[in-house]
C-alpha cells in the first residue's frame, strides 16, 4: 500500500483500529466462505466509531483505494473479497445493541452485532426479530441488510428487508447521512433504505441500523416429514400452502443432504432412508389454532405419500430438528470443493426446478446435493468437484450453471433468492436482469460512488 495512504490511515485511526500485513489473524480477513476464494487486503481497518468510519472512507476517497466492507465474512457470493487489494473495513468493534424500543417495536442497532446475539436479546423483553439466516451465530445485521438475507422463517415473516425502516450511511465522500427511522409509514422522498437493502457495499458503509420487531410467538410445532421419492416433497410443498396454511417454515432436505449432515454430526438425523424430508414449522399464540393447523398439514402431506412424520413439540426436539437443518450447509461443503448456486423461482414451480437440476447436473457428470427454503421456492444448488480434474470441473460446471439459471429464469424466477450476486455470481447478472435494469442500476452506483471505490468488482460484470 502506498505509504501516504498508511500514514493518513495510522493519522486518523487508533492504533489499535489499524491491522497491518502479518498482523494476528490478518489473513482471516481476505476470504469469507465462498468456495475456496482468497484475496489479499492491504490494509484492515477496525473503527470503534462512526468517525473512524468516515475517516477511513475520506483517506480511501482522497487516494482512489478500493474500501470493502466487512461484517461476519459469511458470505456465499464473495461479497466481502477485496478482489482489486486496498483496505477492508470490518464491522466487528461497532457491534452494540443502542436501544430496545418496547413502545413502539423498534430495534436501534450497529452493524456489527451477530444475527443470533440481537435475537436472543429482543426475545429476553417478549420481542422478535424472525430474519433467521442458518448462519446466525456468526453472520452481522449489517451484513445481513448488506446482503437482503433471508432464512427459514422468510414463507410467514418475510426476509431483512421487510424489518429494515431506517438506516445511519456513511456515504463514498465521508458525509454521514440517515435515512427512514423509528416510524412505520414515511413517504418523504425516495425510499433510500430499501436502495441500501442488498446493495452488498457498493453503496455505502452502513454504520446503524433501525428495526422493526415484532411479539414473540408463544408456541411453535415443528415436524420432520419423509418421503419415498423427491418429487412428493417439492409436490407437498404448494399442497400444504393449498389448504391456507402458511408455515413459518418449510424446508426440504433430499436424502444426499441428510446423510451429509449424519456424516458431519457423527450422530443419527431421523429418515436419513428417505429420499427427502421436509421441515416445517407453525407458530402463534393459539395452541388449538396451531392443532388444527397441523393437521390441514398432515392431510396435504398424506396426499403427497408422506408416511409417518417426527413432530417435536418441545424446545429442546425442535431445537434438535433445526440443529440438523442448520448444519446442511456446513455438511454439504466439506464433502468435497463445491460451487454453490442460490436458485429461487415460484413455489409452485419448486418440482419443476428439482427436476431440472437434476437433469442438468446428471448430463454434465456433476455430482449436485440441493437443498433450502422451499416454502419459498428457493433452492441451494451445490455442485460438487470430489473425483474431477481441475480442468474437468472447470469444463463441466461453466456449462451447467448456465443452463441451471437459464432453467431457473424460465421457471418465472431469478439467480440470486438471498446469497447476492457479489464476485462470482456477477458474470450471470444479465441472465437474471434486462440491458435497461442494468443501466439504471449502474446510474445508480455511478451517482453514489463517482470514484468507485466501494467494493469495485462486485455485482457488474467484469467488462464494468
Ligand atoms: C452455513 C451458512 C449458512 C447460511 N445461511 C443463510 C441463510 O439461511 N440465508 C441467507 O440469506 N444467507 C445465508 N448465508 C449467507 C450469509 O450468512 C449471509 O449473506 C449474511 O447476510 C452475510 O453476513 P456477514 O455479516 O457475514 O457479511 P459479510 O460476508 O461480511 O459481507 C457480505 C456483504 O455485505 C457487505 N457488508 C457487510 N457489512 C456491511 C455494512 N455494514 N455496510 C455495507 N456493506 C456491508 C460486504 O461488503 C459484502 O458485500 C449462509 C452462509 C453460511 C456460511
Amino acid at each position: 500500500m502506498d505509504s501516504k495512504v498508511l500514514s493518513d490511515l495510522q493519522a486518523a485511526l487508533a492504533a489499535d483500529e489499524l491491522l497491518l500485513p502479518g498482523g494476528l489473524n490478518f489473513e482471516n480477513y481476505g476470504h469469507d466462505e465462498t468456495e475456496d476464494l482468497y484475496f489479499a487486503p492491504e490494509v484492515v481497518a477496525r473503527p470503534k466509531s462512526v468517525a473512524a468510519v468516515q475517516a477511513v472512507v475520506r483517506v480511501a476517497a482522497q487516494h482512489n483505494v478500493p474500501i470493502v466492507t466487512r461484517g461476519g465474512g459469511t458470505g456465499l457470493s464473495g461479497g466481502a473479497l477485496p478482489v482489486q487489494g486496498g483496505i477492508v473495513l470490518s464491522t466487528e468493534r461497532l457491534n452494540s445493541i443502542l436501544e430496545i424500543d418496547r413502545e413502539n417495536f423498534f430495534l436501534q442497532v450497529e452493524p456489527g452485532v451477530i444475527t443470533q446475539v440481537l435475537q436472543e436479546e429482543v426475545e429476553k423483553v417478549g420481542l422478535f426479530y424472525p430474519v433467521d439466516p442458518a448462519s446466525r451465530g456468526s453472520c452481522t445485521i449489517g451484513g445481513n441488510v448488506a446482503e437482503g438475507a433471508g432464512g427459514p422463517r422468510a414463507l410467514k415473516y418475510g426476509t431483512t428487508k421487510d424489518y429494515v425502516f431506517g438506516l445511519d450511511v456513511v456515504l463514498a465522500n465521508g458525509e454521514l447521512v440517515r435515512y427512514g427511522g423509528k416510524r412505520l409509514k414515511d413517504v418523504t422522498g425516495f425510499n433510500m433504505v430499501q436502495l441500501f437493502v442488498g446493495s452488498e457495499g457498493t453503496l455505502g458503509v452502513i454504520v446503524g441500523i433501525t428495526l422493526k420487531l415484532l411479539p414473540l410467538p408463544r408456541h411453535r410445532r415443528t415436524l420432520m416429514a419423509p418421503f419415498a421419492n423427491l418429487d412428493d416433497a417439492a409436490r407437498a410443498v404448494p399442497a400444504i400452502m393449498q389448504r391456507g396454511v402458511i408455515p413459518c417454515a418449510l424446508e426440504l432436505m433430499p436424502q444426499a443432504c441428510l446423510q451429509a449432515i449424519e456424516a458431519r454430526r457423527g450422530e443419527p438425523v431421523p429418515f436419513s432412508d428417505a429420499a427427502a424430508c421436509l421441515l416445517i414449522e407453525v407458530d402463534g399464540n393459539d395452541e388449538a389454532v396451531l392443532d388444527s393447523e397441523i393437521e390441514l398439514i398432515g392431510e396435504a402431506l398424506a396426499a403427497c405419500g408422506c408416511g409417518d412424520v417426527n413432530v417435536a413439540d418441545s424446545p429442546a426436539q425442535q431445537a434438535k430438528l433445526w440443529a440438523i437443518r442448520r448444519a446442511a450447509g456446513e455438511a454439504v461443503k466439506t464433502i468435497s470443493p463445491y460451487k454453490e448456486e442460490d436458485t429461487v423461482v415460484p413455489r409452485s414451480e419448486l418440482p419443476n426446478l428439482v427436476r431440472g437440476v437434476h437433469d442438468i447436473c446428471n448430463r454434465h457428470g456433476v455430482r449436485m446435493i440441493c437443498y433450502g427454503h422451499a416454502g419459498d421456492g428457493n433452492l441451494h444448488v451445490n455442485l460438487l468437484r470430489e473425483g474431477l480434474s481441475e480442468a474437468e470441473w472447470t469444463f463441466r460446471t461453466e456449462a451447467a450453471i448456465p443452463e441451471i439459471f437459464e432453467l431457473t429464469v424460465r421457471l418465472g424466477g431469478t439467480i440470486s433468492g438471498e446469497h447476492g450476486i457479489g464476485l462470482v455470481q456477477r458474470g450471470y447478472l444479465h441472465l437474471g436482469i434486462g440491458p435497461a435494469a442494468m443501466n439504471s442500476m449502474r446510474a445508480v452506483k455511478q451517482a453514489l460512488d463517482p470514484k468507485g471505490i466501494l467494493n469495485p468488482g462486485k455485482i457488474f460484470p467484469e467488462a464494468d
